[in-house]
């Protein structure tokens, strides 16, 4: 309700926002100047979508170390974090790549870039990506309160796996360590509960600014492109994974996806898989009844290299751009697509518009113009939100799978409606 009532009064102010300059007063105008721009699209509604994007993304750092920490010091056998996050990262892998694949096939199908005039994007200038042997060594730290105070998701995870492995190995001290990492938690994820109970207000906040602010941008050539996307991360989201999950795990999709709505929500409203890690997290072990043992570690880590929506994006961007400028792709460099856009997705941050920089990195392997990317960023945003919705899905079902095939799921949890809901 929350999300229809934003999207139709952000678009109607926008709308409004036209007015006041049809009037003569200037009085009048700049009265509704005042109220429509300055008070609601810029003032109090967009004030209160940064509170709440702040305040879930305070608890991104502190529940993941504690959550993970807690999670592998009570693994009694320890042997099987490989298996575990062997499995899991592979699952990964093989969905985007599966997501990027299907993102070709569609576009190469429907071709939404011929036709396309490439000098309608004006300039763009990509920020420079990071090189793959950097990504990697930077999983790392060398500081790790370095790490948490720069939000880095990767190195992060690290520390508090080793932390995990050592406290599970420490005897009586590491029992007592590990029973406040214990309490740590369940205080953490009352603060989750607690701070979902603000959660419509602050997806209210946030899509009325953004429908008020900008709508959905201008579509013209787009329409097709749009389309193209939204069809494969529908087909994705809605088809692939509960196929997948009802293939690999034998349990019910249609209970999958109901409770991952709010999830998704939260994940639309933020464009930011980070942020929306408190919320993944809950809905995964509460909701879904994956035990903290896989999720603390599969969900944030996910957040971070499992991006299916983006890698769709990313695949139907590129055939779009080669469309547009009238290049033809050969098979191996469609190949190269699927790996540069894999390996991409790897240590880089889920936060909004994130997805456009790596694209620079998949356009360059295959020497397509980088500045094919202006053709499509004005509605670069509508579409984030989207992905992002499909990437926190992909990270939950291979959550899901992952603890099904380990025995680390409580299928009471995850078949009873109720489980996990606010009260
Ligand atoms: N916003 C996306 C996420 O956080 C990343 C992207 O595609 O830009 O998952």
């Amino acid at each position: 309700l929350a999300m229809t009532a934003a999207i139709l009064l952000g678009s109607l102010t926008q709308r409004l926002l036209l007015i006041p300059d049809l009037l003569s007063d200037p009085v009048w105008q700049e009265y509704l100047h005042y109220i429509l721009d300055d008070l609601l699209a810029h003032g109090l509604f967009l004030l209160g979508g940064k509170i709440f994007i702040a305040s879930l993304k305070v608890l991104v750092v502190p529940l993941v170390f504690v959550s993970l920490v807690c999670g592998v010091c009570h693994l009694r056998d320890q042997g099987s974090l490989g298996r575990l996050s062997l499995k899991t990262i592979v699952l990964y892998l093989a969905t985007t790549g599966l997501a990027i694949s299907l993102a070709l096939l569609l576009a190469t199908w429907w071709e939404p870039g011929s036709g396309v005039d490439k000098t309608t994007g004006g300039n763009y200038v990509p920020p420079q990506p990071m090189a793959l042997i950097d990504v990697l060594a930077n999983i790392f730290p060398s500081n790790p309160v370095q790490a948490m105070a720069e939000g880095r998701m990767l190195q992060v995870i690290v520390f508090a796996l080793l932390i995990g492995i050592a406290i599970g190995r420490a005897g009586e001290y590491g029992e007592r360590i590990g029973s406040h990492f214990n309490d740590w938690n369940e205080v953490l994820m009352k603060l989750v509960t607690l701070l979902m109970s603000f959660a419509p207000y602050g997806v209210f906040c946030l899509l009325f600014t953004l429908f008020a602010e900008q709508g959905i941008g201008k579509v013209g050539d787009l329409a097709l492109y749009m389309l193209t996307v939204t069809t494969v991360l529908l087909l994705h989201g809605f088809i692939i994974y509960p196929l997948l999950l009802k293939s690999l795990s034998g349990l019910s999709p249609r209970i999958f996806l109901r409770k991952m709505r709010d999830v998704q929500l939260f994940a639309f409203s933020t464009a930011s898989s980070t942020a929306t890690v408190p919320v993944t997290l809950r809905a995964v072990e509460q909701r879904l009844g994956v035990k903290n043992r896989v999720a603390a570690f599969s969900v944030p880590l996910g957040a971070t290299i499992n991006m299916d929506g983006t890698a769709i994006m990313q695949g139907v961007a590129t055939a779009f751009i080669a469309q547009a400028y009238g290049i033809d792709l050969s098979l191996s460099q469609y190949l190269l697509v699927v790996l540069t856009a894999m390996l991409a997705s790897i240590g880089t941050a889920g936060v909004p518009g994130v997805g456009l920089v790596t694209l620079a990195l998949v356009l360059e392997q295959v020497q397509l113009p980088v500045e094919g990317i202006a053709l499509i960023i004005g509605v670069d945003r509508i579409l984030d939100m989207m992905r992002t919705a499909v990437n926190v899905t992909g990270d939950a079902m291979v959550s899901v799978v992952v603890a099904r095939s380990e025995g680390a799921i409580d299928q009471d949890i995850y078949n009873n409606p109720k489980a996990g809901e606010q009260k």
